[in-house]
């Protein structure tokens, strides 16, 4: 799964301009140039980082900032803000409003796939890396290998994205909606019960010898975690 970009931006030139760079760079890319739609995207399509104008038409940049931030699911989400300004006030403006980073225009693509990266990095660490790692699993995302504890373990496509989203957040409990959305895509009709059916091949597939202590916790009426052995009773 490549990283998602929403990119807010009402100057056209701009936003055909970054997602061409971004799509170039290997992440998925939306766009749009309203800020009250920008909302509505945010929640459905929930992309891993957000690219957010200030000046807009509807919401401004500033105030989107402000509401995920207030919210409790998407308080976390990576937020650049760009900027005709260069007005120092507003960059502390901009940084209070919880962005993460600010770019002032004009700014070069490189610019911006350089600040996402790091922002990246700094807030999401697994989507910058080539593997992944929790207690014993490691997970080498390009070459599409798990092992745990050294060993091999096989999974099915839909196991491996499953784990690998599990692996991204660490002890963060998901319901079966949020699972089916971020595993199998907003589009496609899945019953919620299909992700329990994975769940358990997923929790068969690590268990490679039936001795293997459960590294994913079923949070009743809420969903599913992966969290350290000691810490499942
Ligand atoms: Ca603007």
């Amino acid at each position: 799964m490549q990283p998602s970009v929403l990119v807010v931006e009402d100057e056209e030139a701009i936003s055909t301009l970054l997602s061409y760079n971004l799509e170039k760079e290997g992440f998925r890319v939306s766009v749009t140039a309203d800020g009250d739609e920008a909302m509505i995207m945010v929640k459905e399509k929930r992309p891993d980082v957000l690219v957010l104008d200030w000046m807009l038409p509807g919401l401004s940049g500033i105030e989107i900032c402000r509401r995920l931030r207030k919210d409790n699911d998407f308080k976390n989400i990576p937020i650049i803000m760009l900027s005709a300004r260069s007005e120092e006030d507003d960059r502390i403006r901009g940084l209070d409003s919880g962005a993460d980073d600010y770019l002032v225009k004009p700014f070069s693509p490189t610019e911006l796939v350089a600040r996402i990266r790091a922002v990246f990095r700094r807030i999401r660490p697994a989507l910058s890396e080539e593997s992944l790692t929790f207690c014993d699993l490691w997970m080498d995302l390009s070459g599409h290998k798990v092992t745990r504890s050294g060993h091999d373990v096989h999974l099915g496509p839909t196991e491996f994205r499953l784990l690998r989203y599990l692996m991204e957040n660490p002890g963060r409990v998901f319901s079966r909606e949020q699972l089916l959305d971020a595993v199998w895509g907003h589009d496609i009709y899945v019953e919620l019960r299909t992700v329990d059916v994975h769940i358990r091949r997923l929790r068969k597939a690590l268990d490679y010898d039936d001795k293997q202590p459960d590294l994913i916790r079923t949070v009743r009426s809420a969903g599913y975690a992966l969290e350290p052995p000691d810490t499942i009773l």
